[in-house]
C-alpha cells in the first residue's frame, strides 16, 4: 500500500471503462495503491475530460458506448503523448501493431489482476519520465532481484551476480516492463541496436545465460518466460 506524503503528487489516472464492476475495482483499488482516480464511461466523456484536464496515464477500455477505443486514442494522441495503456476483452480481435500504430504505449487482457495492472501503469510512467528528462531511477527492485543502475550491479537475494554489458541492458528492460511480452524485435533493438551483428541465436544465448543466473531451475523458468513465437517475458513477482 502506498500511503500518501505531504506535499506528494498523486499520478491522475483517467480510466475509461463501461463496466460496472471494473469501475468500482478500479475506483478502490487504484486510490489504494497512490492514484487519483477519474472515470468516463464513454468515448465521448473520454475525450471530453482528456481535453479539459492532465492525466499522467490513460486506462483506454476498446468496447465502449458512444465512441470506439480506438478512436478514442487517435483524438488523445492527435493532441496528448500522455501514456495509453489499451485494454480488450478476452477473447476480442486484438490487433497489436494497429495499436501501437495509433499511439497506445501497452496493452492488457481483461481479466486482469490489479497487481499487474499497476505494475504496468507505474513502468509506463517510468518510462515516460526517463523519457522526458533522461535520467534514470537509481534502481529497480522487482522480486529478489535489485539492480543498481549507476553502479551496473546486480544483486539476486543480496548476492551479487556478474553480467556483461549486454546482459545487464537485457535483465534491465525485462525487468522495466514486468508482465509485458516484449518482442524479439524490441528486446534486439533496444539492447544491440545496430550492433546486433550476431546470428538470430545471440539474444536467445544471452537468455540462457540470464536465466542461468536469476533461476531455481533454468531449464524451468518462472522469471524469464518464453513467449513462442514473439519474444520473452518477465513474469511479475507474486508476494
Ligand atoms: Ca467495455
Amino acid at each position: 500500500m502506498t500511503k500518501k506524503q505531504p506535499g506528494e503528487q498523486r499520478p491522475h489516472v483517467l480510466v475509461v471503462e463501461d463496466e460496472e464492476s471494473f469501475v468500482d475495482a478500479l475506483s478502490v483499488g487504484l486510490d489504494r495503491e497512490g492514484f487519483d482516480v477519474t472515470i468516463a464511461r464513454d468515448g465521448l466523456e473520454a475525450v471530453s475530460l482528456s481535453e479539459k484536464h492532465h492525466f499522467d496515464v490513460v486506462l483506454l477500455d476498446l468496447m465502449l458506448p458512444k465512441m470506439s477505443g480506438l478512436d478514442v486514442c487517435r483524438s488523445i494522441r492527435s493532441r496528448s503523448s500522455v501514456p495509453i495503456i489499451i485494454v480488450s476483452a478476452k477473447g476480442e480481435e486484438v490487433d497489436m501493431v494497429l495499436m501501437l500504430e495509433i499511439g497506445a504505449d501497452d496493452y492488457v487482457t481483461k481479466p486482469y489482476r490489479l497487481r499487474e495492472l499497476v505494475a504496468r501503469i507505474r513502468a509506463v510512467l517510468r518510462r515516460r519520465r526517463g523519457d522526458d528528462e533522461d535520467n534514470v531511477d537509481e534502481e529497480i527492485l522487482q522480486g529478489n532481484i535489485r539492480m543498481d543502475l549507476d553502479a551496473r550491479r546486480c544483486f539476486v537475494d543480496g548476492d551479487e551476480i556478474k553480467l556483461r554489458k549486454k546482459e545487464f541492458a537485457l535483465l534491465r528492460l525485462l525487468l522495466e516492463n514486468p508482465g509485458r511480452v516484449l518482442t524479439r524485435e524490441v528486446l534486439i533493438d533496444r539492447v544491440w541496436g545496430s550492433d546486433y551483428v550476431g546470428d538470430t541465436k545471440t539474444l536467445d544465448v544471452h537468455i540462457k545465460r540470464l536465466r542461468t543466473l536469476i533461476e531455481d531451475e533454468p531449464k524451468n523458468p518462472s522469471h524469464i518466460t518464453t513467449v513462442r513465437g514473439v519474444g520473452y517475458r518477465y513474469e511479475i513477482t507474486k508476494s
